[in-house]
Parts: C-alpha cells; sequence; structure tokens
C-alpha cells in the first residue's frame, strides 16, 4: 500500500492541509481559511474538518496514512503540548492544543514550529539536501528562523530556539509585534517593508511609483514595493536594501556563532530576488570574520511556499 503523511502548515491568515508521500510529493493539497482571532474550539474545529477532508481523501485514494505533522506559528512548549504564544492567535495562549487534537485522530501526531518544519522541507528534499548544518529564515508578516546543526534541529529545553526575527538589531529601531525594540522582524519583515515605504514616502524627499497606489486608494503590500523596485522604482529599492542589509547583519552573525554555511530565505519576500539578496549577501559578507565570510551562501527556497507543508508531513516518516 502506498503510505502518505498528512501535513499541516497552520497560519495566521490560511492554513494549508497535504497528502504528502514519502520522498516529498504532494499529492493533494487543501488551503482554507483560519479563524485565528476566535475562540480555540471554533479554530480547533477549522483545523479538524481540514485534517479531516485530507484523511478522507487519502482513504478513498487507498493510501495508508502513516501520521500526521503540524507545523505551528508560534512557541508550543515541548514538553507539554501547550501554546506559549501563537502570535496571530490571541486567544489560544495556554491552549493544550495536542492534547485535544489527539482526540480527534489516532495516527501518530507529530509537530514543530513552523519554521523548523519548513527548514525540513528543504533540507529533506530542496535547497539544502545534504547540508547537515543550516539555517532557515521564513520572512512573512513576521520572520520565522530554525537552526539545524550536525542534521538536528537546535530545539532548547523546551523546543523554543531558532527565534531569529527576535535578534536585537537596533536598540531604539521600530517596535516589533513581541514589544521589544528593533528586532529583525521588525525591520526586514513584509510588514516592516511597508511600513518602511509609507515612511520614507511621507518624507517627500524621493519620488516614486508607490505614491499612485496610495492616490487611488490600494494598499501597499511588500510584492508591490518589490514590483516597482525592480521596474526601477528608487524609493522602492531603497526598501528592500534596507531590508536586506539587516538581514546580512544577522547572517553575518549567525555565521560567526554557528560556522554555518548555508543560509535559506523563503516566504513571499524572497521572491524579490537580487534587489534583496544582493545587499543581504554584501552585508553578511561584511559582517562575517575572515575565513567564515568565504564559505556563505545564501540561497532562496527550492521549495517555495510549500517547503512548510512537505516538512510538517516529512515529520511522521522521520524519527529525530
Ligand atoms: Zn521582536
Amino acid at each position: 500500500m502506498r503510505k502518505v503523511g498528512i501535513g499541516l502548515d497552520i497560519g495566521g491568515t490560511n492554513s494549508v492541509a497535504a497528502a504528502v508521500s514519502e520522498d516529498g510529493k504532494i499529492f493533494k493539497k487543501e488551503i482554507r481559511r483560519t479563524p485565528s482571532k476566535k475562540e480555540p474550539r471554533i479554530i480547533i474545529k477549522s483545523i479538524v474538518d481540514l485534517l479531516r477532508f485530507i484523511k478522507e481523501w487519502s482513504l478513498n485514494k487507498r493510501f495508508e496514512i502513516v501520521g500526521i505533522g503540524l507545523g505551528l506559528p508560534g512557541l508550543i512548549d515541548f514538553t507539554t503540548g501547550v501554546v506559549e504564544i501563537l502570535p496571530n492567535f490571541p486567544k489560544m495562549k495556554g491552549f493544550p492544543i495536542i492534547d485535544e487534537l489527539k482526540k480527534y485522530f489516532s495516527y501518530k501526531l507529530r509537530y514543530e514550529n513552523d519554521a523548523s518544519a519548513a527548514l525540513l522541507g528543504e533540507y529533506r528534499f530542496g535547497a539544502g539536501k545534504g547540508v547537515d548544518d543550516l539555517i532557515c529564515f521564513t520572512l512573512g508578516t513576521g520572520i520565522g528562523g530554525a537552526v539545524l546543526i550536525d542534521g538536528k534541529l537546535l530545539r532548547g529545553p523546551e523546543g523554543f530556539a531558532g527565534e531569529l526575527g527576535h535578534i536585537t538589531l537596533d536598540p531604539d529601531g521600530p517596535l516589533c509585534g513581541c514589544g521589544n525594540r528593533g528586532c529583525l522582524e521588525a525591520s526586514a519583515s513584509a510588514s516592516a517593508i511597508v511600513r518602511r515605504a509609507k515612511e520614507i514616502i511621507s518624507e517627500g524627499k524621493i519620488k516614486t511609483s508607490l505614491s499612485n497606489y496610495l492616490e487611488r486608494g490600494e494598499e501597499l503590500n511588500a510584492s508591490i514595493v518589490a514590483q516597482e523596485a525592480n521596474k526601477g522604482d528608487l524609493l522602492a529599492q531603497k526598501v528592500y536594501e534596507e531590508a536586506g542589509k539587516w538581514l546580512g547583519i544577522a547572517i553575518g552573525s549567525l555565521a560567526n556563532i554557528f560556522n554555518v554555511h548555508l543560509f535559506l530565505v523563503g516566504g513571499g519576500i524572497a521572491n524579490a530576488g537580487d534587489i534583496l539578496f544582493n545587499p543581504m549577501k554584501d552585508e553578511a559578507f561584511k559582517r562575517a570574520l575572515p575565513g567564515i565570510r568565504d564559505k556563505i551562501e545564501i540561497k532562496k527556497f527550492k521549495l517555495g511556499e510549500d517547503a512548510g507543508i512537505i516538512g510538517a508531513s516529512s515529520l511522521v516518516f522521520f524519527n529525530d
């Protein structure tokens, strides 16, 4: 019988579930809205419905379901399975999400932070295949991070390690969602890019095509800024250059700390291309020590937006 793992990548806006083979091939994928601001029981119901949909599909196709692997967007205590913090799910703090899901499914259930799941996807089937030491960033509304050393995820006692988005880079910098100032996330996430673009527009010093969007009453987002930057808009380019520099500063320090060569960058913003990656590479090279800097490689995810779901499903096929 052919085997599948059911992967679930829970997001603040949408959640994705998929039936995935042992070698990382997606057979069926379903995307649904997440009622993230609602009560825990409503969130759990939507997760259970989504998982059941993929379960039924898999059983109808006569697949053997090996288990369910979850990628969770925040901190879940590995010793208890209780939510410490899911930033986009204000009512989930303290909720025993893992015990609750076990009531509905008898399959093996495994979970990781969503950035760790994405790292495992890229390590097992993508741009990091065969590289036992690597670091990932997922750039979205926030910034997720994960660290792999000697082929093992760096977890720490509760599983909270790898929160690279909350490295403090500028003590007096912009306010971060975590309550601190000047975190990487507050300077290089999709939301930071939009905020920064609006700030520079309001200074009025650089002429920009982005003003046209605002005049038409359209909301700016990070992909619009990337699109205009790639068409040659100077303000949009400046915004991406700044974000790339902040990421490069973080990468240079991380290379010094961990002696990791390969850094993988995923999430929507990574599609911006050289306007983001060139300043990132330059800055990482400047900040890393001699002997380390020449070995740094910074690449985009190969599995794109599927890295998380493929990595989450792979949890059920591996025993680490
Ligand atoms: Zn922070």
